[in-house]
């Protein structure tokens, strides 16, 4: 039987394990229960597959990700790793054999739905196999705090029951420590071992920016940064999902749109095609990415704020899986805290609470002056680390000011306006009102003749705007849920009577960034595989023979090989198939598949 390394080396074609990876695996095999917490792209899919291989009997992995099943098992078949799945998408035969290798013992790794086991018959199929372990896969849907909540997998604590010899490990890459408790407590893992690895992910660099012209700021972000690369753009409803994707077409970026009011079959190409075309944007909702783990995703940009934390890394996370250098991008404006801070009075008391501490702290991430990376280290539990260097506030740190004179004038205009709050009057109207504009609204309503007309001089429109933001997003402003009207809160009273002082961040020009393709960028990144100048030909020309491979066999490129993969050839180009067999991710099964091929196109 292989040890651990010997199918990391021989299966995988990878010299030496990542962080974590050995000891879980090795705790595995010895038949040891594991929670593992680990950040996208941090290697968990080895962490089941290497013990299912070197175990007798078939790993059993639950995952809630249907539409990415074929792929998964595309990619182990590409490795010589016998896998299958089950799930709602197959026909009765289809079915019916993946059954029949699964009793024959043909199968290393077998992936399954969570619904596929509340139902008897797939228990009783399990039951008559051999199982060497039970994965379950993004394990945070258990949680009801999270975002991803699925009633399945509240079923998934009786597998222990049933099979109390067959190790079981959870995996999933957001948790804060609440939730870590949660799907703790829920699976019936607290007697597991523990697995919780560094949540950073240092090749991605974070960066929000003030919204203005949504539009032609993500299209000059696009151009400048990440030009021919895939990606995917994060906006919160379908009309502007819809609207964006062909904005970004029209303008010549291949795009399409991903969201639940699409049919089936669309969404569904539209996700294979991004995962098999190099270069392919997807403007999106929320409904789009769970499990995607395309690895070359070079950016993930957000035209709308999200909802929490949780949601805003777990979705940035799908950037840059190949550790290569990717950008979160976030465009963000007062009418984001607006709209969030209206959704945020909606459904009952329990729920509003949540929504207003998840909230919160987007906000606050937001409109820091610290390293962004910090505090979403911090938020997800991992205190005390330095500051990144590869963010926005690191590498031009936004000043900040004292902004209570500015904040006493706002507050007191909405002070003065509250009488009449059933009329709806904005943000942009208290800023005439500031400024002493005398608009038609204005001059109708009288509000010139009020003691704070035009007091507003020293800030321009753009920064009077940036105050109310900030007032809101610090809770010291609020919106009245019937017409959207600006009111005062509880604490407003404390920066009125002088008793508080209020600082705020003055928002920072665009700072100019080269794109930083194939550099190391910042304090904390990994080293990344450096493309020189004089192997990109022949880069272009694997690249061109992967893609023609990938769409004869009709699976992604990727599931090929990785970029990183080919980069290392096109540096090192191997003149053999030995040498070749040396390149982190060329396997043995690849090498035998691919090598001559490989060896060609450099040679030609
Ligand atoms: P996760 O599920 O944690 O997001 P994956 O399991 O998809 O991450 O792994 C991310 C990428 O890293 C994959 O392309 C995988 O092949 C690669 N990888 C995993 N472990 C290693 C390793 N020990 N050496 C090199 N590459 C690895
Ligand atoms: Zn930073």
């Amino acid at each position: 039987m292989d040890t651990p390394i010997e199918v990391l080396r021989r299966i995988f074609g990878y010299d030496s394990f990542r962080p974590g990876q050995q000891e879980i695996i090795e705790h595995l095999v010895a038949g040891g229960d594991a929670l593992v917490l680990m950040p996208t792209g941090g290697g968990k899919s080895l962490c089941y597959q290497i013990p299912a291989l070197v175990r007798p009997g078939t790993g059993v992995v639950v995952s809630p990700l249907i539409a990415l099943m074929q792929d998964q098992v595309d990619a182990l078949t590409a490795l010589g790793v016998r896998a299958g799945f089950l799930n709602s998408t197959q026909d009765f035969g289809e079915r019916q054999a993946v059954e029949a290798a699964f009793l024959a013992g043909e199968l290393d790794l077998l992936y399954l739905a969570p619904e596929r086991l509340r139902v008897e018959a797939t228990l009783r199929l399990l039951a008559k196999g051999e199982i060497s372990l039970f994965a379950i896969d993004e394990a945070h849907c258990v949680s009801q705090w999270g975002h991803d909540f699925r009633p399945d997998y509240l079923t998934l604590s009786g597998l222990h029951e049933r099979w109390p010899g067959v190790p079981r490990i959870a995996l999933t890459a957001t948790a804060t420590p609440a939730t870590h408790a949660e799907i703790s407590s829920r699976l019936g893992l607290d007697q597991a071992r523990h697995f919780v690895a560094g949540f950073d992910r240092p090749n991605i660099h974070y960066r929000v920016t003030a919204k203005s012209e949504p539009k032609r700021q993500l299209l000059e972000f696009l151009r400048s940064e990440h030009p021919g690369d895939a990606g995917i753009v994060y906006c919160l409803s379908r009309s502007s999902v819809e609207k964006i994707a062909a904005f970004l077409a029209d303008n010549g970026i291949p795009a399409v749109p991903y969201h639940a009011g699409l049919d089936a079959a669309t969404r569904a190409a539209h996700q294979a095609r991004f995962l098999r075309e190099d270069g392919l944007v997807v403007v999106a909702t929320i409904a789009f990415g769970m499990g995607i783990d395309k690895p070359d995703v070079r950016f993930v940009a957000h035209l709308d704020l999200p909802k929490s934390v949780e949601g805003y890394y777990q979705e940035t996370g799908r950037a840059g899986r190949d550790r290569l250098p990717a950008t979160a991008w976030m465009a963000y404006g007062l009418q984001d805290v607006v709209q969030h801070r209206r959704l945020a009075l909606e459904g009952d008391e329990a729920h509003r609470r949540r929504q207003v501490l998840h909230l919160d702290a987007m906000l606050a991430l937001c409109e820091t002056v610290g390293c962004r990376r910090v505090m979403l280290l911090d938020y997800f539990g991992q205190k005390d680390s330095a500051p990144c260097g590869n963010c926005d506030t690191c590498q031009s740190p936004p000043e900040s000011w004292d902004g209570t004179v500015p904040a006493q004038k706002l507050l007191s205009t909405v002070w003065r306006l509250d009488r009449e709050r059933r009329q709806r009057f904005g943000v942009g109207h208290i800023v005439d009102i500031l400024l002493g504009k005398k608009t038609a609204k204005v001059l109708q309503h009288g509000h010139d003749s009020l003691t704070v007309f035009g007091v507003g001089g020293e800030l321009g429109n753009a920064d009077w705007h940036g105050v109310a933001r900030q007032l809101l997003a610090q809770g010291l402003l609020a919106v009245e849920p019937d017409h959207g009207t600006l009111v005062l809160t509880d604490t407003s009273g404390d920066v009125l009577g002088g008793r508080r002082e209020v600082r705020l961040r003055r928002d920072a020009p665009r700072p100019a960034r080269t794109r930083a393709s194939g550099t190391s960028n910042g304090a904390g990144a990994r080293p990344v595989v450096e493309l020189p100048e004089e192997a990109v030909p022949l880069f272009e020309r694997l690249r061109a023979w992967r893609a023609a491979t990938a769409k004869e066999q009709g699976v992604p490129a990727y599931v090929i090989f990785h970029d990183a993969t080919l980069r290392e050839i096109a540096t090192l180009s191997p003149s053999s198939l030995a040498e070749l067999g040396k390149v982190n991710g060329v396997g043995e099964n690849k090498l035998a598949k691919y090598g001559e091929q490989v060896l060609e196109t450099i040679a030609s």
